[in-house]
């Protein structure tokens, strides 16, 4: 591949023997397409030809869209899909998961993958066995334990930005026969590559960093070849795909997504090293600071960046005082999202995590002080300065 910063500009370009081809492609709302004759048409419909017959079964703008991601993963086929978790789930029908089956899932993954497993695909008859996805040990022991049919993670967790070891678990899995799907929504094809890893299958959540500018919601799900016809008609069948406009957008935010990338881990770096030394901040979760329990494995498996979102405890951490830091921010938007361009802080406890009984959430690590931001990209000094006030205030009183 060129470097990714080149693919993102030029992928998914269209390409056609039309005398003038457009240098974008377009917002393409037909949801129904004429074939050139009967036999066409039904030869596309049942995938034998490519083409397009209704949009459900794939239309021109998210095409170029999941041609984009293919290329910048080294993904043999991609679906986008209408947000993150519809990527999850398409993902995890993907793996083949039936009742009867075992999934095995890390067990710090995203809230909502989390709810996911353990409600809906336990109503479904499929079993969910919660892992610590960072010990290779621990996952080894319930690979064996449990004989699942796939296994969960991300590789960058949220909100305490845990790392686990790609390569290893994919490896681990396939001694048992078990696939590894990866939630990469934090991590990107600019600081990961999962596939190259032996990751069986991608999911993302285009809402975060690939759209990047907080008016997309959106996923997708990337594969090898193998797993082309069944993604295909996985989407067809269960649907929520993502509307033109969403990908037009998305393909855009794409375009830029290195840049953007590289900035949010510069001043995500700078920003937790100016955390740390701040005595109203108890600690500082970040992959890129040494103190971080994984930061050996974060630059071996990360060697782009360590990623633009960090967590930190205020030292006199109770709501309260959150609540005054929160309100005090002028820059930083207190909103529960993360990959835009501005900064965006999260308070855990009363927000992503808020369903949880407060003891199993500190057990967690999850305590009353945490607050999660995903550093922007804009000036670091602004950041700090903003962040700087805001922590005089939440320490008053
Ligand atoms: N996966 C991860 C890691 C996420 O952080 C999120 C949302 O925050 C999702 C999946 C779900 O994405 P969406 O909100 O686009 O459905």
């Amino acid at each position: 591949m060129k470097t990714i910063f080149t693919a993102a500009v030029h992928a998914g370009r269209p390409e056609n023997g039309d005398p003038s081809i457009p240098s974008v492609p377009g917002i393409d709302l037909s949801v129904s397409f004429r074939a050139a004759d009967a036999a066409t048409l039904h030869a596309m419909l049942s995938g034998e030809q490519p083409g397009y017959s209704y949009s459900r079964y794939g239309s021109p703008t998210n095409a170029a869209f999941e041609a984009a991601l293919c290329q910048l993963e080294g993904a043999a086929t991609a679906r986008a899909c209408a947000s993150g978790m519809a990527a999850v789930h398409v993902a995890l029908l993907l793996s083949g998961l039936q009742a009867g089956d075992t999934l095995l899932a890390a067990q710090d993954s995203y809230g909502a993958t989390f709810a996911l497993a353990d409600t809906v695909l336990r109503r479904l008859g499929v079993r969910t066995i919660f892992v610590d996805a960072t010990s290779p040990d621990a996952v080894a022991a319930a690979l064996a334990e449990h004989q699942p049919r796939a296994l969960i993670v991300e590789p960058i967790s949220n909100p305490l930005l845990r790392i686990c070891d790609v390569g290893t678990l994919a490896g681990l899995c396939h001694e048992r026969g078990a696939q590894l799907i990866v939630d990469a929504t934090f991590a990107t094809p600019y600081l990961l590559r999962p596939l190259e890893l032996g990751t069986d299958i991608v999911v993302h959540s285009v809402s975060k960093y690939i759209g990047g500018h907080d008016d997309v919601l959106g996923g997708v799900v990337l594969a090898g070849p193998h797993y082309a016809a069944d993604l295909r008609s996985l989407t067809i069948l269960t649907g929520g795909l993502l509307d033109p406009h969403a990908a037009y957008l998305a393909l855009r935010g794409l375009r830029t997504l290195p840049l953007r990338m590289r900035e949010h881990c510069r001043n995500a770096l700078a920003v937790a090293v100016w955390l740390a030394e701040q005595p109203g901040v108890a600690r500082v979760h970040y992959p890129g600071l040494p103190t971080h329990p994984q930061h050996d494995l974060a630059r071996r498996m990360l060697p782009a960046g360590f990623g633009g979102v960090l967590a930190f405890e205020l030292a006199n951490g109770d709501s309260a005082a959150v609540h005054r830091f929160l309100d005090a921010l002028r820059l930083v938007l207190p909103v529960t999202t993360l990959g835009g361009v501005a900064s965006q802080i999260l308070y855990p406890a009363l927000s992503s995590h808020r369903a949880l009984e407060p003891e199993r959430r500190r057990s967690l690590g999850i305590g009353d002080g945490l607050l999660r931001l995903s550093v922007g990209i804009e000036d670091a000094d602004d950041i700090i300065a903003d962040l700087d006030r805001a922590l005089a205030v939440a320490l008053r009183s």
